[in-house]
């Protein structure tokens, strides 16, 4: 334990996730002594991202303006959603470089445990932007865990009705993890590989 302040900031950042006690002590000390270390940069910054950084109001992915740069991307593909979970997917798919078409990030996956349903989910969203016939395919990119593929499931079900052909990645992805901690040449496969529903 430290007195006063530092102690603060230590518990403070050790409230962050994928941050432990010890890192948390690390970085503050970082802080605290390095010179060079820029804090008005940092705080700046950290104010700025939840003032400027909004969520697509079409996909839900993180955005400066209404509609993210994916969604204002003529040459993206309108035909082609990819379902993800949480918007950092977006980015992690982007890397394959093996996607050309938009994005539905649902905020989630459906978790009995955790008390998350259906409903909780940026669910409608998809379904309205699915109305009009233009999307022909969909993506299902949730997780290869427990809740990805129960997310999954369900929105197979809940899109057999509609004349869209419903695909989900192909296995080779790392079984119970997230899709971040697969590596892009793994996920470019996936995508490649994606089976019909
Ligand atoms: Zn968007």
């Amino acid at each position: 334990m430290y007195d006063g302040i530092v102690q603060e900031l230590i518990d403070e950042l050790g409230r962050l996730p994928g941050v432990g006690p010890k890192s948390a002590q690390r970085i503050a000390f970082h802080i605290l002594q390095t010179p060079s270390f820029d804090v008005s940069r940092l705080s700046d910054l950290l104010r700025d991202v939840r003032e400027r950084v909004r969520f697509c109001d079409v996909c839900g992915n993180v955005s400066e303006e209404e509609r993210c740069s994916i969604c204002r991307d003529p040459r993206r593909d309108p035909e082609v959603i990819c379902v993800v979970e949480d918007a950092k997917d977006v980015s992690v798919i982007e890397r394959t470089r093996e996607f050309k078409g938009r994005y539905h990030v649902l905020g989630g996956a459906i978790s009995p445990i955790a008390g998350v349903g259906p409903d909780d989910l940026r669910i409608p969203q998809l379904m309205q932007r699915l109305a009009d016939g233009t999307v022909t395919e969909v993506i299902l990119a949730t997780n290869p865990n427990l809740e990805g593929e129960a997310t999954a499931a369900y929105l197979s079900r809940l899109l057999t009705s509609m004349e869209i052909t419903v695909s989900r990645l192909a296995s080779g992805l790392p079984v119970g993890g997230d899709l971040e901690y697969a590596d892009e040449v793994t996920l470019g496969r996936a995508f490649e590989g994606r089976r019909k529903l």
